[in-house]
């Protein structure tokens, strides 16, 4: 099915964008670009990253995603392991790996790619991570660290907004930022940061009663939702920075994000394409986690 083309969004593709673009294939190499440095630094005094990655059964899409974490990881230097277990395995014995690999020195970091096989507890298994060695930070222990903002490894989509956002020249502080979508992996986190970085925060989920009012009054828009389009372009501040995190499929294959993307190119002020805005970002900051926790086992604190 294709999404329905407003009027404003044609009127919108006719004009064409003008927001600045953030492209976040570019700030995501320059983030691997400024890795790899550190790494080659790191390797210098003897320390190689090293990022296991723990894959479960045979989902296509956890393949792929896996196939790109570890060629990112082997091409800014670090020590790339992957664990590649069959449908059939038990929890004990997927733990009984996890205890491996959090005893090994030589891992810094692991991720164990999501979602699990049925019958497999990710919550357990999440939390069986040692959170000095939890690159995607998801473990309860990186959660809390994050609400009470003391370091420890962040979730790696929202901290790639943050690095975006500060590319686009955008400050949070004092702003009013909406974020859209209140899971643990995008919108939770994504609030604590903008919080964090003093912006005055709503978060608004599918029981909220009035999204365009919401959408209008926000300076710094998150649309994490997964619904092509939702989020009209009519609906954003003129000089809004607006982030969009959908990745929804259409039939045919094209990617296309929860923003209508060509009408709110029209007023924002900045941002980012679907595909080649967040998702690169997302892959870089797992790199950065990785490097950061090496640096936690090895170095004394500074
Ligand atoms: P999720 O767990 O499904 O959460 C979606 C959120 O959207 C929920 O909080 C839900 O509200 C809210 N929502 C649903 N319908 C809504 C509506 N009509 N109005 C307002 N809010 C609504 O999804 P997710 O894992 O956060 O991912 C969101 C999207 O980002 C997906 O397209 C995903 O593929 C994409 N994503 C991209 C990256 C990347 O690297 N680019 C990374 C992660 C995710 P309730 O809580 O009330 O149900």
């Amino acid at each position: 099915m294709h999404p329905v083309v407003t009027a404003a969004a044609r009127l919108a593709i006719l004009r064409g964008p003008m927001a600045q673009i953030i492209d976040g294939k570019a700030v995501a190499a320059q983030v691997r670009s400024e890795v790899a440095k550190a790494a080659r630094e790191l390797a210098g005094r003897g320390i190689v990253p090293g990022l296991t990655v723990v894959r479960v059964g045979d989902d296509p899409a956890s393949a792929v995603y896996v196939r790109g974490k570890r060629k990112d990881s082997e091409e800014v230097g670090f020590r790339s392991v992957e664990h590649h277990l069959g449908v059939t395995t038990t929890q004990i014995e997927l733990m009984e790996l996890v205890a491996q690999l959090n005893a090994d020195p030589a891992v810094h970091g692991i991720l164990v790619q999501l979602p699990l096989p049925k019958g497999l507890d990710e919550r357990a298994v999440l939390e069986a991570i040692d959170p000095r060695k939890d690159a995607d930070g998801f473990h309860p222990y990186n959660v809390g660290a994050l609400s009470i903002g003391i370091p420890g490894p962040r979730p790696c989509t929202p901290a790639g907004i943050m690095r975006l956002l500060k590319t686009a020249g955008c400050d949070p502080r004092g702003k009013r930022a909406l974020v859209i979508g209140r899971s643990n992996i995008v919108g939770k986190p994504m609030a604590m940061m903008l919080l964090e970085a003093h912006a005055t925060v709503t978060v608004a989920h599918s029981r909220t009663t009035d999204l365009p009012a919401e959408v209008g009054r926000a300076d710094i828009l998150v649309a994490a939702i997964g619904k092509t389009e939702l989020v009209k372009g009519t609906w954003v501040k003129e000089g809004a920075v607006v982030i969009d995190v959908g990745m929804n499929r259409l039939q045919g294959g094209k990617l296309v994000g929860d923003v209508e993307y060509a009408a709110a190119a029209q007023r924002a002020r900045a941002i980012t394409p679907v595909p080649g805005g967040v998702g690169p970002m997302t892959r870089a900051m797992l790199l950065v986690n990785t490097l950061e926790l090496a640096r936690a086992a090895h170095l004394p604190a500074t």
